[in-house]
């Protein structure tokens, strides 16, 4: 017999043909969560994924082999249970299943398997990467993952834009945004007992490598042909930041589009943020209940606020002017210049405005050499068309700009910062045919499922985190 997911089940989505099936008989495949064991009489919790909640399964003795199998099933256990679905009189859910017949595939030393029924610490389950996602926090974290994953895509599917694959492997550090990752199939151990400089002409590409750090710079390429694209992929930073929303990969979104100003962009981001949020309270309701109850209890307060209100928009001088008027004691500076902080950014989002902020117009002094000079500023107090997205519980969630599409200007910002402008020969290209004014921003993907779900730690958001010291799994 097929198999039926727990969730269809618990959401009487299942359908029985009684001339097919009339016994109203069904399968349910997964792992046994909990066993309750009572005179001739026996629960298990089974869950297979689909759902926070398992499927009650009730054994009664009239089973072949009652008692081995009993001793048999413990927490941990995979099995297929057939049986018929009944209203359930017990409390907690609706509907039980009343075994007909046990198939256990694969048993679980209850002496020695990781996870016990009670509680575990979160630090404890970082350490059990390959058995945490059958807990349900872990559950119901990795199914809003999916829920964002799907939401980003329909979003801008539904609004034309292009999905764009951008390479993992690169030669330019695009843009200087991070630590980068050098990729070689040079004999490391080798050179390192010659001594000698490094000759990158031997190498794979002939030339110095690394793991991309952004997509941008192709997604402006792709973006001057079909004018609205987006990539979401892996990228790499090899900063040896050990903080709770930094991690070494991670999946970035970076739409990207032409014709388009900064305001356009803000706008883009913030529909883009509320149409997420949106779909995950739809679609994975339970699991959002779970955060609230067991996670953090502003994560409902913090959607609808996200869903129902607009982003508050200030520039970054008018930020440097609010952090300069608080009595908050802050431990990193607060100037006219300085980049703001993680500090600043929280302080911002979470206790100035108490919603997302969108901070515009930083100095050029701070921010990459591809986002648009305004014309307009004080030469001692320049600033370039960017924008950040700060978010209370994460602080930077979206970074963007408006890109320089001026080829002169961007050759000589290219030359400031200390870069080749002919390294960058097919960046200027775009700007030397049709160039147009264009803008976008980059979104850490996990940082989103952070703001989501309110988990502390960005490491918890991702199944296989890496950071310094750490690529187990
Ligand atoms: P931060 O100052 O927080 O390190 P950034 O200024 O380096 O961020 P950008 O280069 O603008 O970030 O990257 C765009 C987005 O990618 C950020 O807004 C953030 O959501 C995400 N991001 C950046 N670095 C990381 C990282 N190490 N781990 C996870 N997400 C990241
Ligand atoms: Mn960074």
């Amino acid at each position: 017999m097929a198999s039926t997911r727990i969730i269809d089940l618990l959401r009487g989505d299942l359908t029985i043909d009684p001339d097919q099936n009339p016994d109203h008989l069904c399968t349910v495949r997964g792992w046994v969560r909990t066993k309750r064991e009572g005179k001739e009489i026996a629960f298990l919790e089974v869950n297979d994924g689909s759902s926070l909640q398992g499927l009650q399964i009730v054994l009664s003795p009239t089973l072949d082999d009652y008692e081995a199998l009993i001793k048999q099933i413990n927490t941990g256990v995979s099995i297929a249970a057939t049986g018929k679905l009944v209203a359930s009189t017990g409390k907690g859910q609706k509907v039980e299943m009343q075994a007909r017949e046990i198939t256990v595939f694969g048993t679980a030393d209850p002496e020695t398997y990781p996870l016990q029924k009670k509680r575990h610490s979160i630090e404890f389950l970082r350490t059990i990467a390959h058995l945490r996602p059958r807990t349900n926090m872990f559950g119901a974290v990795f199914r809003v993952r999916n829920a964002c994953a799907f939401a980003v895509h329909q979003f801008f599917q539904e609004r034309g834009f292009l999905w764009v694959h951008t390479p993992i492997i690169t030669a330019s550090d695009c843009e200087g945004a991070g630590e980068m990752f050098g990729v070689t199939t040079l004999d490391l151990q080798k050179l390192g007992l010659a001594g000698k400089p490094v000759d990158y002409s031997q190498d794979f590409f002939g030339k110095p490598a690394f793991l991309t750090v952004s997509g941008q710079l192709e997604a402006e390429i792709m973006a001057t042909a079909f004018s609205n694209v987006y990539t979401f992929g892996p990228t790499f930073r090899a900063e040896n930041s050990n903080t709770s929303r930094h991690l070494a990969e991670f999946w970035m979104i970076e739409p990207e589009v032409a014709f388009c100003d900064l305001e356009g962009d803000a706008d883009l981001a913030e529909d883009f943020l509320k149409y997420i949020f949106n779909y995950v309270l739809k679609t994975c309701p339970e699991d959002m209940e779970f955060f609230q109850e067991r996670v953090n209890d502003q994560v409902m307060v913090n959607a609808r606020k996200i869903i129902d209100e607009q982003f508050e928009r200030i520039s970054y001088t008018e930020a440097i002017a609010i952090l300069e008027k608080c009595d908050k004691k802050f431990e990193f500076p607060v100037s006219w210049g300085l980049d703001l902080q993680s500090e600043h950014e929280r302080f911002l989002a979470e206790e100035y405005f108490r919603k997302p902020v969108i901070v515009m117009d930083y100095p050029l002094g701070i921010k990459a050499f591809y986002m648009r000079v305004n014309d307009d500023t004080a030469s001692d107090r320049q600033t370039v068309r960017a924008m950040d997205i700060l978010a209370p519980g994460v602080g930077e969630i979206i970074g963007g700009s408006q890109r320089e599409e001026r080829l002169d200007l961007l050759e000589a910002r290219i030359r400031s910062v200390g870069l080749n402008p002919e390294d960058y020969w097919w960046y200027l290209d775009l700007r030397r045919y049709g160039t147009v004014p264009h803008a976008g921003f980059g979104l850490g993907f996990e940082r989103l499922v952070q703001f989501i779900t309110g988990m502390g730690n960005i490491r918890d958001v991702i199944p296989f985190p890496r950071f310094p010291q750490s690529a187990e799994f």
